[in-house]
């Protein structure tokens, strides 16, 4: 187990299309546990235990503050990090990453902790770059040009943006959003397809280093929302919808392999496997931080089980 991975679940509230079919509740939070219950007997028949448990009500700059902050702390300090978001479509993910219009999520702010940061460390110099991609049926994009990406370059490619220019970073992830590739399943009306990643590349050094004989820190922050983790089966799909399913179990298979030989500690990783894991291959392990936010609704009894053992295997 590895101190630099963190597994947190988050459980989401009724959303009224639940309310509306009088879905029944399966799950609830109990400390750092997700108890599962029968409910017609309103027994407990199993616990899970996590790094954390968010609860219903908890709000996303509680999550931001607990998960994400010393992430972005480390990366201002020059350490790579990544945060995923995990579950099936509907859960929460994208409450989680990105927010709404009346909720910042962790990519926004993200952003304004590393501005308001910047501000008091008057004595370094800073270069942010940002970009925002998205893998869909293992072809990579970027979600700012729309052109695919054939090439995965192990040097950072991104556009460059000055510590003046939060509002732009800021209009990056959201010209972003717009490009994001959304299908229709008998899941939800806008689940995603696709992986998205928004790759914040930090860039520091002594302020008047004028012979750079200090050294430059360049790290990588990447803020994951995840495909939607539901089985293709269990959505109604054919055709098209069902060989993105395939794809999309498949790379998340190997994001949960590659996350459990790191937190095993184990020699040899499959980070070459999937787009995914090689997008983020110098950014998980080593000196890296990890965090994985699990979401979940109360709502379902076999996806939250099967993201709460996706979760599982991870640790
Ligand atoms: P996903 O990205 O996993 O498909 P969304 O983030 O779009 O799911 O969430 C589905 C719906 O549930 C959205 O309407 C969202 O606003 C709502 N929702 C998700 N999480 C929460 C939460 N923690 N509190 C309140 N509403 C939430
Ligand atoms: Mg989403």
């Amino acid at each position: 187990m590895s101190d630099n991975i963190v597994v947190a679940l988050r459980l989401r509230p009724f959303i009224s299309r639940e309310l509306n079919e009088e879905n029944e509740k399966y799950w609830e939070a109990q400390e750092n546990t997700i108890v599962q219950y029968e409910p017609t007997t309103k027994k407990p028949i199993n616990s899970f235990a996590f790094d954390e448990v968010f609860d219903v009500n908890i709000t996303n700059e509680k999550i931001y503050n607990d998960l994400a902050h010393p992430i972005v702390q480390s990366g201002l300090a020059g350490f790579n990090g990544t945060i995923f978001a995990y579950g099936q479509t509907s859960s929460g993910k994208t409450y989680t990453m990105t927010g709404t219009s009346s909720t910042l999520g962790i990519i926004p702010l993200a952003i304004q902790n590393i501005f308001n940061s910047i501000e008091n460390m008057p004595d370094r110099e800073f270069l942010l770059r940002a970009s925002y991609m998205e893998i869909y049926q293992e072809n990579i994009y970027d979600l700012l040009t729309g052109e695919k990406i054939s090439t995965i370059r192990e040097d950072s490619h991104g556009q460059d943006y000055g510590p003046r220019y939060k509002r732009s970073l800021l209009a990056v992830m959201s010209d972003g959003d717009k490009r994001r590739k959304v299908g229709e399943t008998n899941m939800n009306e806008r689940s995603s397809r696709s992986h998205s990643i928004f790759r914040l590349i930090i860039e520091s050094k002594e302020r008047g280093d004028k012979d750079c004989q200090g050294a430059i820190t360049v790290s990588h922050l990447n803020l994951v929302d995840l495909a939607g983790s539901e089985n293709a089966s269990q959505t109604g799909a054919v055709g098209e919808r069902l060989r993105e399913g395939g794809s999309i179990n498949r790379s998340l298979f190997m994001l949960g392999r590659v996350i459990s030989q790191l937190s095993e500690g184990e020699q040899h990783i499959n980070f070459r496997d999937s787009k995914l894991t090689r997008i983020l291959q110098n950014s998980l392990g080593g000196n890296a931080k990890t965090v994985i936010i699990c979401t979940v609704t109360p709502a379902n009894k076999e996806q939250t089980l099967s993201t709460v053992r996706f979760a599982c295997r991870a640790k």
